[in-house]
C-alpha cells in the first residue's frame, strides 16, 4: 500500500519502512526527524530506448534513488532484472545507507536499475542499453554526487562501459565515477570477490564466537552469482563442506560435500548452474530448510518469509544478499529461534562497499594498493564493524540487526542534526 503522498510502495519498501520504525522506537526517534531521516533525496525514472539486433526498437525503464547526501557522494550498485521497480531501487538505497554507516563510510545510499532480463539480451544490446542509461544518468550523478557499483545482473564489464560513456562526455577519463571496474580499467584488485570474502569472513567470527569448527561444518549457498559463488568458495577454503548451492536454473544437494572449483568451472562456461550434474539435483524449495551449520542466502531479498523461518535448521544466517529475511520472519528469529546466529545483511555483505570505497580513493589518488593492503583494511573494517554490532547487541538487549541498523541510523541522524536545517 503506498503512503499518502508517497512515491514508493510494495513489499520491499515496506520491509525497509518497518525496519527503520523499529529502530526509531528503539531510539525515540520524533515522527518529524524519522521523516526526514527516512525519505529518499532522490528519484529518477528514465526511459533506455535501443535498438535490438532485428532492427527493432526496445524502450526499458531505468530506475536511480538517492537515499540522502549528508556524509558525501551517495554510493550504490545497479541492478539488472526483470523485477526491478522504483519501490525496490529506494528499499536498496535506503539499505545502502545504513551499511555505510555501520561501516564508517563517507556516503549516503543509492541504487539503481534497469527493468530487463540481461540474459535476454546480446552482448551488443547489453552494451547498448547500459551505455544508454548512463548517459541518461549523466545530469544526476558524479565522482563526488553519486558513484555506481554492479549488483544482481551487472558486472565488472558494463561498469567498464558506464565509466566509458561518462568519460566521452566529460572529455577525460573518469574513473572514479563507477567501482567494480575490471582491474585493467581502473578498477582495485579484491573488488570482484569482496562482497563474498567478507561474508566468510564474518561467518569464521560467528563461528568463533559459538566455539564451532569450520573443519567438516556444513554450509548451504543460495545465488551462485558474483557473491554467492565467491562466498561458497572462500567457506570451502576454510574447510567448510558445502552440501548444496542453487540459481535461478538448478539446485543441487550432496552431503559428502559439492566441488566448488568444479561448479565456477561449469558457471564460467555456461554462465549458470544449469547442466552440471544430473544424479544432484534437488528441489530448490527444499534448499533453505536443508540441516546445515551455515545458511548463505546471496539471491535476492524475501526469500526467508515466516514459513521457512519456521522451518530454519542452520545455526548461523549470513544474509549475504541484501533484504533476504522479512519482518515476519525475523520475529520467529527473535522469538522462537533465538538459537539462530544472524549476520544480518547491512554488516554481512559490507565488504563490497568497503572495497567500492578503497576503489574510489585509489582513483581519486591515481595511487593504487596491492592485494594484501586491499583484504587486510577491508578485514580491519569488518572487523571493527562486527565488534560494535555485537557490543552494541549486548548493551542495548538487541537483535544483531536491529543493533546493527541502530549505529548506521544514529550515524546518519547525528550528521543531520550537526549540519542543521537549510535554509
Ligand atoms: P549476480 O547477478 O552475480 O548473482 C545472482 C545469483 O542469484 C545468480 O546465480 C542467480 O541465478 C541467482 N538467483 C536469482 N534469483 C534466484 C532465486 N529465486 N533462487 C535461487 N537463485 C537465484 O548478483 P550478485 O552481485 O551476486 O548479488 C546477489 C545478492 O547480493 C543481491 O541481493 C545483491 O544486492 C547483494 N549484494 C551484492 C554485492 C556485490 O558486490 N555484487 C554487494 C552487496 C550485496
Amino acid at each position: 500500500m503506498k503512503r499518502q503522498g508517497s512515491l514508493y510502495a510494495g513489499p520491499v519498501y515496506e520491509m525497509a519502512r518497518k525496519q527503520f520504525d523499529d529502530v526509531a522506537d528503539h531510539l525515540q526517534i520524533p515522527a518529524d526527524e524519522r521523516e526526514r531521516i527516512f525519505t529518499p533525496k532522490r528519484a529518477i525514472a528514465v526511459a533506455c530506448p535501443i535498438h535490438r539486433d532485428d532492427g527493432s526498437v526496445a524502450v526499458y525503464q531505468g530506475f536511480r534513488v538517492q537515499h540522502h547526501l549528508t556524509l558525501g557522494p551517495t554510493k550504490g550498485g545497479t541492478r539488472f532484472a526483470p523485477s526491478v521497480d522504483l519501490s525496490e531501487v529506494a528499499a536498496l538505497a535506503i539499505w545502502m545507507s545504513w551499511k555505510c554507516a555501520l561501516a564508517g563510510l563517507p556516503y549516503g545510499g543509492a541504487k539503481g536499475g534497469i527493468a530487463v532480463d540481461p540474459a535476454s539480451l546480446s552482448m551488443r544490446e547489453l552494451e547498448s542499453v547500459s551505455r544508454r542509461y548512463m548517459q541518461e544518468m549523466i545530469p544526476f550523478v558524479g565522482p563526488h554526487v553519486d558513484v555506481m557499483a554492479p549488483d544482481m545482473g551487472t558486472n565488472e564489464q558494463i561498469m567498464a562501459w558506464f565509466m566509458d560513456t561518462y568519460s566521452m562526455y566529460q572529455g577525460r577519463t573518469v574513473r572514479e565515477i563507477v567501482t567494480g571496474k575490471p582491474v585493467d580499467a581502473g578498477g582495485t584488485v579484491g573488488r570482484r570477490e569482496a562482497t563474498g570474502r567478507g561474508v566468510a569472513y564474518l561467518v569464521d567470527r560467528a563461528m568463533a564466537q559459538l566455539q564451532m569448527n569450520p573443519q567438516g561444518s556444513t554450509a548451504v549457498v543460495q545465488g551462485f552469482g558474483n557473491v554467492g559463488s565467491v562466498a561458497a568458495l572462500c567457506l570451502a577454503e576454510r574447510g567448510l563442506k558445502i552440501i548444496a548451492v542453487s540459481d535461478h536454473t538448478a539446485a543441487y544437494l550432496d552431503r559428502k560435500g559439492l566441488d566448488v572449483p568444479a561448479l565456477l568451472k561449469h558457471v564460467g562456461a555456461y554462465r549458470t548452474l544449469r547442466g552440471f550434474s544430473s544424479e544432484l539435483l534437488c528441489d530448490p524449495a527444499q534448499l533453505l530448510t536443508e540441516p546445515c551449520d551455515v545458511l548463505v542466502p546471496a539471491a535476492t531479498e524475501r526469500v526467508i518469509n515466516a514459513d521457512i523461518a519456521a522451518r530454519l535448521q542452520c545455526r548461523i544466517l549470513a544474509e549475504a544478499a541484501n533484504g533476504p529475511t522479512t519482518p515476519e520472519a525475523d520475529e520467529i528469529l527473535v522469538h522462537r529461534k533465538r538459537d539462530i546466529f544472524v549476520i544480518p545483511d547491512i554488516l554481512c555483505n559490507a565488504g563490497g562497499v568497503i572495497v567500492s570505497y578503497f576503489e574510489w580513493v585509489q582513483d581519486l589518488q591515481w595511487f593504487f594498493w596491492n592485494e594484501k593492503e586491499v583484504f587486510e583494511r577491508l578485514h580491519q573494517a569488518l572487523e571493527r564493524s562486527f565488534q560494535r554490532v555485537m557490543e552494541r547487541a549486548r548493551t542495548d538487549g538487541l537483535s544483531h540487526r536491529d543493533a546493527a541498523m541502530a549505529i548506521g541510523v544514529e550515524v546518519v541522524r547525528q550528521a543531520k542534526q550537526r549540519r542543521g536545517l537549510f535554509p
